[in-house]
């Protein structure tokens, strides 16, 4: 069979690769010059499966309102009249109840589980490296009051087999010396949860695939994907800058950009339930070592997200922040990456040289459903056109999973991993 794959973020590149392993003709087409180089390019790299927890709450109504009115809140809306979001909202709120919750918390707790044990499976096979450690992760606490409510989702997620330490200040200090200067009052470690590099995974893994001598992946780069419906909706095709890509199946797996490529030329489905929420990035060289942190974490006062890497430059370390419901709006500017220098010296005093001219600044959009689940099947109605698309803000961690039951979908078997609790078209 002939599969083309759309999109050559994470969740392609592992789709392409599960493809490639039913033995599948396989093509990648992206509009970009190179692998993971829009949501997947400079993430937090954590694989923070014990914190899939989905984002509506039985307590959803508090955040939105802050998110409306607190404009240094980490998660804020600054288009509030964007009749996208009022549809997604509406979708949103209506899952933000205890019975829902539990069931997607389970769902998704379950489904990054089977996806880290996928991308673990996948770097053994491959030997891609990525720089992939699991250590843990440390969720550090800097008051009484985060500290309370780490206590809650810790026993939350250890009820899903998620093992969860509660620490004292003193045990976070010794896992974390470089906290000791921290006003950090405690903290839990993730024991399963791991970190590693997103970017040079995607870039990795489409070269091995590239490589490959037995059908080796086509990747096409520069190339701008549209779909346009024809036969008076009855049939849908896609095309590319040089006129109709022929394949039996499409995957579509255009991260924040799915909607708009449903809505190019000819709308596909009825409504792509996906909302672009950006995040800031800020990449910083490492000046002193024995002020960093050793592993990646989250800070649970300000949901500052910090994580060590390694790279052709040295060491630095990766700092995310800001969830911002701001329609297609991509930008960024100097006064966006204040809360992360704020917050992580906080934490870390001292550690990194941010007058460094190779200190990198980014944003990019996670790719949100309402239920905060992905979007994994085929097309209600046109046959050959598959959906891999919304991991949200935990596409790292799903991307192996979510490439496997794709492949699973394409070849017509039972799903390794039961999608009825995933976000449906
Ligand atoms: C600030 C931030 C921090 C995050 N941290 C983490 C983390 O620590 N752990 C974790 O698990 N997840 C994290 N995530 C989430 C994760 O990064 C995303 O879920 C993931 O990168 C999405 O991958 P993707 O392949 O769906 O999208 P992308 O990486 O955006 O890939 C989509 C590709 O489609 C291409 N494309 C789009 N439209 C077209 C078109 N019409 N034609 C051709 N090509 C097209 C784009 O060029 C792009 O290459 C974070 C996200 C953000 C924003």
């Amino acid at each position: 069979m002939k599969v083309i794959v759309l999109g050559a973020g994470l969740i392609g590149v592992a789709t392409a690769y599960y493809l490639w392993r039913d033995g599948h003709e396989v093509e990648v087409i992206d509009e970009q010059a190179q692998p993971a180089s829009v949501t997947s390019y400079a993430n937090a790299c954590l694989i923070s499966s014990s914190r899939a927890l989905p984002w509506p709450t039985p307590a959803a109504a508090k955040t939105v309102w802050r998110a409306l009115t607190d404009s240094s809140a980490p998660m804020r809306i600054t288009k509030p009249f964007d009749p996208a979001l009022w549809r997604w909202g509406r979708e949103f709120m209506s899952y933000a109840n205890a019975h829902d919750y539990k069931r997607l918390t389970r769902a998704k707790l379950s489904f990054a589980r089977f996806c880290q044990t996928e991308l673990e499976a996948t770097l053994q096979d491959t030997g891609v490296d990525c720089g992939y450690q699991r250590d843990g992760l440390l969720y550090v606490c800097r008051s009484d009051a985060t500290m309370t409510a780490a206590r809650g989702r810790a026993a939350l997620v250890a009820a899903h087999r998620y093992e969860m330490r509660v620490l004292t200040r003193d045990e976070v200090i010794a896992l974390e010396p470089s906290l000791s200067s921290s006003t950090v009052v405690g903290g839990t470690l993730a024991v399963s949860d791991a970190q590693g590099d997103s970017r040079a995974f995607t870039r990795a893994l489409a070269k091995w695939l590239t490589d490959q001598q037995q059908r080796p992946v086509r990747f096409t780069f520069g190339a701008r994907a549209e779909a346009r419906m024809t036969g008076g909706g009855r049939s849908c095709r896609i095309y590319g800058p040089n006129g109709e890509l022929g394949a039996d199946a499409y995957v579509v797996a255009l991260g924040p950009k799915t909607r708009a490529f449903a809505n190019s030329g000819w709308r596909v489905t009825g409504r792509i339930p996906i909302y672009p929420v950006k995040g800031y990035s800020a990449t910083v060289p490492v000046k002193d070592a024995s002020r960093a942190p050793q592993r990646g974490g989250i800070c649970e006062d300000s949901l500052i997200a910090y994580c060590p890497l390694n790279t052709a430059l040295g060491p630095v370390i990766r700092i995310t922040t800001g969830a911002v419901f701001a329609g297609d709006d991509n930008g960024f500017a100097d006064a966006d990456f204040a809360p992360h220098r704020e917050h992580f010296e906080a934490l870390f005093p001292g550690a990194l040289d941010w007058s460094s001219p190779a200190v990198e600044h980014w944003a990019c959009q996670r790719p949100m459903t309402p239920s905060s689940l992905p979007i994994i099947q085929q097309d209600p109605y046109y046959d050959r056109l598959y959906w891999n698309c919304g991991q949200g803000h935990i596409g790292w961690t799903m991307s192996c999973g979510s490439g496997r039951v794709m492949a699973d979908l394409i070849a017509g078997r039972t799903p390794s991993f039961d999608l009825s609790d995933m976000q449906q078209l």
